[in-house]
């Protein structure tokens, strides 16, 4: 992937964007983040060189990679950074730029987002089953076909239910979720 675009604003608007994200100047590239990160190998970049894209200014190639969209958000890297980066969230902080400078590609990420928040509103809590086959009917219809026998496997062994539960006290998360909405100028 080549460089076309390099700000040195790019690491202060990562920062400002970022609670707790004065800390990414601090980064040592000790790894330690992408050796806990269960996501790495789907990476482009794992967490690590994904941290030093940023201080570094690397714009195009930091907000054009697949690896905020592969950040399954376990906080794992965030917990064992010695120097308590906020790693996790300056994931969520590159998405959010990615979106709204339009970088956002055709890929997995976004999708699997849009259909996790679909049960997490409607039933406060993700439904597995229903994810996976929200998502691969609507994006990869093709490899829906492939993980119907993994996902009978699953059920079998109690490791995935075939209809959704809803929390207690819905309402209550909805107008939750509804104020951090407005209060972040989403629909
Ligand atoms: S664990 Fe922390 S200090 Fe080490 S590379 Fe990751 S962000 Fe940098
Ligand atoms: S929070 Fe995201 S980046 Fe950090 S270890 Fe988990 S998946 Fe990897």
């Amino acid at each position: 992937m080549s460089v076309t675009v390099k700000s040195k604003r790019f690491v202060d608007e990562v920062i400002e964007e970022t609670p707790g994200g004065h800390r990414l100047r601090d980064c040592i590239q000790c790894g330690t983040c992408g050796g806990s990160c269960p996501s790495g190998a789907e990476m482009d970049y794992t967490p690590r060189k994904m941290i030093a894209l940023v201080n570094a200014g690397r714009r195009e190639e930091a907000l054009s990679a697949n690896t905020m969209w592969s950040c399954v958000s376990c906080y794992s890297c965030t917990s064992r950074c010695p120097h308590n980066i906020p790693v996790t969230d300056i994931m969520y902080t590159l998405k959010r730029m990615a979106i709204r400078e339009g970088r956002v590609k055709d890929n997995d990420g976004p999708a699997l987002a849009r259909a996790f928040t679909h049960y997490v509103d409607k039933y406060g809590r993700s439904f597995e089953m229903g994810l996976a086959t929200r998502y691969h009917l609507l994006n990869r219809p093709f490899a829906a076909m492939k993980m119907g026998g993994m996902g009978m496997a699953m059920f079998l062994r109690g490791r995935m239910a075939f209809t959704p539960s809803k929390i207690r006290n819905i309402g209550q998360l909805q107008a939750i979720i509804n104020k951090a909405r407005e209060l972040g100028g989403a629909s």
